[in-house]
Order: structure tokens, then sequence, then C-alpha cells
């Protein structure tokens, strides 16, 4: 069983969907900062999973 979920997004700054990991052993909600794999810029996430370890929620906003 992987411990790593792809969460999709939509980047804020350049608009392109896109998947960020997140690792649901690292609690149900988590926030964390990761650089757009597109323009680069930091993104600030919060994601959160549900009681399966599934991603329910993907949150990106600016830094
Ligand atoms: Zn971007």
């Amino acid at each position: 069983m992987p411990l790593d979920d792809d969460a999709l997004f939509a980047c804020p700054v350049c608009g392109t969907h896109c998947a960020v990991g997140a690792d649901p052993t690292g609690g149900r909600r988590q926030h964390f900062i990761e650089e757009c794999p597109v323009c680069c810029r930091p993104l600030v996430f919060d994601v959160t999973f549900d009681e399966n370890g599934a991603i329910a929620s993907v949150r990106a906003e600016r830094e």
C-alpha cells in the first residue's frame, strides 16, 4: 500500500492543474509549502484526509 497520495490542485498563480505528493500518515490535516512544478512559485497547501487515508480536500494558495 503506497504511503504517498497525489493531491490534485489548480495552481492559483499559473492556473495549471498539477498534483502534489501528500503523506496520509502525517495527520488528518496537513499544511505545507511546495513549489508549483510548472511556474515554480511557492504555494501554501492545506490538505485534509478522510478516515481511510484518502485525500478529502486540497487547497492551494499563493504564499
Ligand atoms: Zn503554477
